[in-house]
């Protein structure tokens, strides 16, 4: 297992739609363990596989960020399929570096995807969970969570990003 390096702003496979995945072999079961590792390291909540420049359809997540084995989730293709209501939360990615904004999501969610065993998984989450599995699905679907945002502040954010990428800065 290893820490794999975090695909930064500017980058082309993060507007990306990943692809899905068809079989679950080594290599896919590799990814997610070093997935896994990464995302404690960072550390973060949540990481989609394109954020370790592997344009599939696999994210983590887990909120006690290695602290509770239970609340470890590894999902394959997955599908929000069910959004309710709403909730305005203030958000980060790691790819998108020192960048924190209110963003708006379902309050409650019901996705849908497979395990690393090739069971379908249904979860039913709400709050941080189902603020974490929108933004990790939107990363799969190439969105950001800047895109989420009013369109001023978009432009203002993404003017900043794009100075400090030519910085070096990120
Ligand atoms: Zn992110």
């Amino acid at each position: 297992m290893h820490i794999l390096q975090i695909i930064k702003y500017g980058n082309p496979i993060l507007i990306k739609k990943a692809e899905e995945i068809k079989n679950l072999d080594k290599y896919i079961e590799e990814l997610a363990q070093n997935m896994l590792q990464t995302m404690y390291a960072a550390p973060g909540i949540g990481l989609a596989a394109p954020q370790v420049n592997e344009s599939k359809r696999l994210i983590t997540v887990d909120l006690s960020v290695g602290e509770n084995s239970k609340d470890l989730i590894i999902l394959i293709n997955p599908e929000l399929v069910c959004q309710e209501g709403e909730s305005i939360s203030e958000e980060g990615c790691l790819s998108v570096p020192d960048i924190n904004e209110k963003v708006a999501r379902p309050s409650r969610v019901t996705v849908k995807g497979i395990d690393l065993k090739g069971s379908e998984k249904t979860i039913e989450a709400e709050g941080l969970l189902a603020r974490v599995l929108c933004h990790e699905i939107d990363h799969i679907n190439g969105k950001l969570f800047i895109d989420c945002l009013s369109s001023l502040k978009r432009t203002l954010i993404k003017k900043k990003l794009k100075k400090w990428v030519q910085m070096g800065k990120i």
